[in-house]
């Protein structure tokens, strides 16, 4: 049996977070109605962070579907006139339940229309952060959407997905949260390829893992996995991690302070201490790896797991993956991402790096775990 993780909770240590809801978590994709019971259990579950002092701003989606029903407008695609029409009246009702399910719990709320004329021209974008920064400050929680009813198709976010991470840049956040109707990013497309796997950790977006994202998902939603992706980018550029998790079910947020999975993208400043952080999140333990007490003592002095301290290999697991480290005793003493897969850490274990070398290649890395990537637990 494995030792429980110290901690799970994905959201540990941010101190301000913006969190971005899609149209399709909203609103009832079929009769095109709120979703009142859903957005009551997540607006206590923004109240529980805003009472730990967490700030919390909201971008929220869902104007153009609610607005389509309000005004009784049908088909998959609108014309442009009718989208801005179905947001005008949409976002009425959008900003009336915010402030109803928020206001239930004590919190005010103040809403913010964003183009990126906006976000983008320096006078406006300082004008638009004092105004959510003052709102914070007053404790209150802003709820963002994009200025569908007179964007001009030029001048245009056109989703949320994007606008979120320039939102969460902007104030600095610590990270930024992606609800969406997936729990992360896949190495392929799930719906299409069943072999895809879920990827937990991203510590940097390369072609490879813009290549893993599909297509756009809803007819509700704008944003499929390529402008998640694209918003990856963009935050963690600027040093905000982002996560993407699963939001349909009840209490999306406590599920993330709970371990619910979903997909890290780690800032490019500061990766060791978030990456660290996912590490002592994740659930999924892909295998296990027994030390020698000479490697245990190296370990809890900070140093890295090297193969001549590990006696044992079990699990099937590649580069990267989440690994338990067991003590001579059994009892699980760390936590980390195996440096090298199944096969070769079984060839290697035992072994002073340099027959390690002679084994695996001259320009192999040696360790087993780097100490960059290992938590004790
Ligand atoms: N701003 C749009 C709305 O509120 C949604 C854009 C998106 O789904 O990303 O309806």
């Amino acid at each position: 049996m494995l030792a429980q993780p110290v901690s799970t909770n994905a959201l540990a240590g941010y101190r301000r977070l913006t969190v971005k809801i899609g149209s399709a978590l909203l609103v009832d994709q079929e009769s095109g109605t709120l979703r009142d019971e859903w957005l009551a259990a997540l607006a206590k579950d923004i109240a529980a962070l805003k009472a730990r002092g967490v700030d919390v701003v909201i971008v929220s989606s869902g104007a153009i579907a609610l607005g389509r029903r309000l005004l009784g407008l049908k088909g998959v695609s609108l014309p442009l006139e009718k989208s801005q029409a179905a947001a005008s009246a949409g976002q009425i009702a959008l900003s009336q339940a915010w402030a109803s399910h928020l206001g239930a719990h004590g919190l005010v709320t103040g809403q913010i229309l964003l183009t990126p004329n906006i976000t983008e021209e320096r006078r406006y974008f300082l004008n638009a952060r004092t105004t959510i920064a003052t709102l914070l400050g007053l404790g209150a929680i802003p709820i963002i959407n994009e200025n569908d009813s007179v964007a001009t198709s030029e001048i245009r976010y056109g989703d949320n997905d994007r606008l979120s991470a320039r939102v969460a840049t902007m104030i600095e956040a610590d990270a930024l949260i992606l609800l969406s109707d997936i729990d992360g990013l896949y190495t392929a497309p799930p719906a299409r390829d069943p072999d895809a796997r879920h990827v937990g950790l991203v510590e940097e977006i390369t072609p490879a893992i813009e290549a893993m994202a599909g297509g756009a998902a809803s007819h509700l939603s704008r944003g499929g996995m390529t402008t998640k992706i694209e918003a990856g980018k963009i935050a963690t550029k600027a040093g905000t991690a982002m996560l993407i998790a699963k939001g349909t079910g009840a209490h999306p947020i406590a599920a993330l302070e709970t371990g619910a999975r979903h997909t890290l993208f780690a800032p490019a400043q500061g990766t060791t201490a978030a990456r660290k952080r996912w590490i002592l999140g994740t659930l999924e333990i892909e295998g296990r790896m027994v030390i020698d007490a000479g490697a245990a003592r190296a370990l809890l002095e900070g140093r890295s797991l090297l193969p001549i301290g590990v006696t044992e290999v079990s699990g099937r697991f590649e580069r990267g993956d989440p690994v338990a480290i067991l003590g001579p005793d059994g009892r699980e003493i760390a936590r980390g991402l195996a440096g090298l897969d199944r096969a070769a850490a079984d060839l290697v274990k035992g072994k002073k790096s340099d027959a390690v070398r002679a084994l695996l290649g001259a320009d192999t890395r040696t360790e087993m775990v780097h100490r960059d990537n290992l938590v004790l637990v």
